[in-house]
């Protein structure tokens, strides 16, 4: 039988990459989106399609009656889940600290931080149930440089994510668990249209030690390998994917 992953965030970007990658590689794909419908139904056609098994689920990882209904569809389509990619994440326009008030950062700590742990949270009580599982978190290289002048708001809600990344992988540790995250570097997606300049990747890459940005496709080896068997003794790590920034 397929095991069963859950994506949030899957509509675009590394997430529709991670959730296309998982069907190619065997699992059914609970695809999580938060308002666009139709590219995150395209993205479960796409891998039907092909002969896998997806499913498109909206809910706002941010909101924990929202996390709640999610497990309850993987609960009425599956009865399980295996894995989990905390992957949904936000950055807003880029500014210095006197553009940040308090709606912003609780938007931003909300769901990229609070999200992570209420998904994390519901997939535990499933995985401690059936003998393990694992669980990989989007973190960013933002945690490690701090994003000055951009958004540190959004750095910071990775730093916390790489925390507690470590936390909950020694809490787990001895009920089969395994959660690492992945810290992307400059990747071509859309987001950085959101921080209100599309072409920071572009304008980053001499700034990259391999001059070039990623594509969500490399994100997602990284992100399947710490889910697979293969990476059995790896735990509560960060992995770099950034070309060497
Ligand atoms: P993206 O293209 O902006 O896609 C974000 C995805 O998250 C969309 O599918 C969006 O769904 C979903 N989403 C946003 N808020 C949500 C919420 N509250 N609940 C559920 N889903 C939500 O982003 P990306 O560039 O692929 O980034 C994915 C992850 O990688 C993020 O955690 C980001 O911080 C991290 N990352 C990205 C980069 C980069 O350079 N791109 C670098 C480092 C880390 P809708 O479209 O339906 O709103």
């Amino acid at each position: 039988m397929s095991r069963i992953l859950l994506v949030t965030g899957a509509s675009r970007g590394i997430g529709a990459a991670t959730a296309r990658l998982a069907a190619q590689r065997g699992y059914a794909v609970c695809i999580n989106y938060r308002q666009d419908a139709a590219a995150a139904e395209a993205v479960a056609a796409g891998i039907i399609d092909a002969g896998g098994d997806a499913v498109a689920i909206r809910a706002d990882v941010s909101e924990e009656a929202d996390v709640l209904r999610l497990y309850d569809a993987i609960d009425a389509r599956y009865g399980r889940l295996d894995a989990l990619v905390n992957n949904a994440g936000i950055l807003e326009r880029q500014t210095g600290i006197e553009g940040i008030d308090a709606d912003r950062a609780l938007r931003i700590m909300k769901t990229n931080v609070i999200g992570p742990m209420l998904c994390a949270r519901e997939a535990v009580k499933r995985m401690s149930r059936r003998q393990g599982g694992a669980i990989v978190n989007v973190s960013s290289a933002a945690a490690r440089t701090g994003s000055p002048g951009e958004y540190v708001d959004y750095a910071a809600s990775k730093g916390a994510i790489d925390t507690f990344t470590r936390g909950l992988a020694l809490e787990v540790a001895t009920q089969g668990i395994r959660v690492n995250a992945v810290r992307p570097g400059f990747i071509h997606t859309d987001m950085h249209a959101d921080g209100g300049e599309p072409g920071r990747v572009a304008r980053m890459a001499p700034s990259i030690p391999m001059r070039r940005g990623g594509e969500p496709e490399e994100v997602a080896e990284a992100i399947l390998w710490l889910l697979s068997d293969a990476a059995s003794f790896t735990t509560g790590s960060c992995l770099d994917v950034a070309g060497g920034r």
